[in-house]
């Protein structure tokens, strides 16, 4: 029989995981829903992963979020993998099940639920979407979009060769392109998405004319630190619909908590609030 503890707990595992904001988003729910449960941070070091891997199931530990460096990792560990985890050759949520390791990679469902809920009806105008970078967000929101049959994805990215490995994993529909295009390229686009870290807290901004855009078109912004990135100020300037990063990091965290605890969560304008002032307090003590 398996152990069920009273205590089920969840992490965070990653290195370092000192700024992630799982810790509150899990403590929330399990708070508000008054589950006896808890989430910690786990720092784990790279080359230890396959150790803590071993001790999911163990001492009351249900699952864990995963977190850079150890997303391939957590990938290599499992015994069993979702469909969108497989695709993506990355897990962000780990579980056990029936003796097995499993792994999921809910940022698709994190884009997705977010793009859905900020912009209603976002695919009636987005047969060609422009997508800014090629790391493994950009894999995520592409394999999303894909799953909605968006017909024509333009990747843009400073390493031209990052975003050929990623159209070739991807196959149809996917073209790559050198920033001098995006003039061209915005004209048609639905939907601009960037998937760099260009507009972070600390990072040179996402400097981009957005005049060629339709005023019909949407924004999104991965990058939630700050909360109003400069891209997403130039499009709110122009009219546009904007969407957020916040709302993927919140919707990304409600199927491993489902599964941890056996309670869906809601994201709720209170999740939010407590989150964007955490945000907010974390960038007035930045230097
Ligand atoms: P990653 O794998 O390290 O990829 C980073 C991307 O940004 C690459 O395309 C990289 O281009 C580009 N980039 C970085 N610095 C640049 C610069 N100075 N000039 C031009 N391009 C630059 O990171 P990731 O995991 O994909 O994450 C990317 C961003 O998405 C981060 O800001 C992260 O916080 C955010 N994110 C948000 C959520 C959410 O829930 N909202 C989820 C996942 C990620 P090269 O290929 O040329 O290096």
């Amino acid at each position: 029989m398996t152990e069920r503890p009273a205590l089920l707990r969840a992490c965070i595992v990653g290195w370092p995981v000192a700024h992630s904001r799982s810790p509150l988003i899990h403590g929330f729910w399990l708070h508000s829903l008054g589950l006896a449960g808890a989430y910690d941070r786990e720092a784990v070091p790279p080359g230890a992963f396959a150790s803590f891997a071993a001790s999911i199931g163990k001492r009351g530990l249900v699952g864990a979020n995963v977190t850079i460096p150890h997303k391939e990792a957590a990938y290599a560990a499992c015994d069993k993998l979702t469909a969108t985890a497989a695709e993506l050759g990355a897990v962000n949520t780990l579980w056990r099940e029936d003796g097995a390791l499993w792994g999921d990679n809910t940022d698709v469902a994190g884009f997705l639920a977010n793009l859905d809920e900020e912009a209603p009806g976002w695919r009636g105008g987005a047969e060609t979407v422009v997508l800014i970078g090629a790391g493994g967000a950009a894999r995520a929101v592409i394999s999303g979009l894909l799953s909605r049959a968006v017909k024509r994805i333009a990747i843009v990215n400073r390493t031209a060769e990052r975003a050929q490995r990623l159209a070739a994993h991807f196959g149809a529909g996917i073209s790559v392109h050198a920033p001098a295009d995006l003039p061209r390229l915005l004209e048609r686009a639905g939907l601009l998405v960037n998937t760099s870290s260009l507009g972070m807290a600390g990072q040179p901004a996402l400097d981009i004319d957005l005049s060629p855009l339709a005023a019909s078109a949407i924004v999104a912004d991965l990058v939630y630190v700050p909360l109003q990135t400069p891209l997403l100020a130039a499009a709110r300037r122009r009219g546009l619909r904007v969407v957020g990063g916040l709302g993927m990091l919140l919707h990304q965290a409600a199927p491993g908590f489902e599964r941890w605890f056996g309670v869906k969560p809601v994201v709720s304008p209170e999740l939010r609030a407590l989150i964007e002032a955490d945000l907010v307090k974390t960038s007035e003590r930045r230097p």
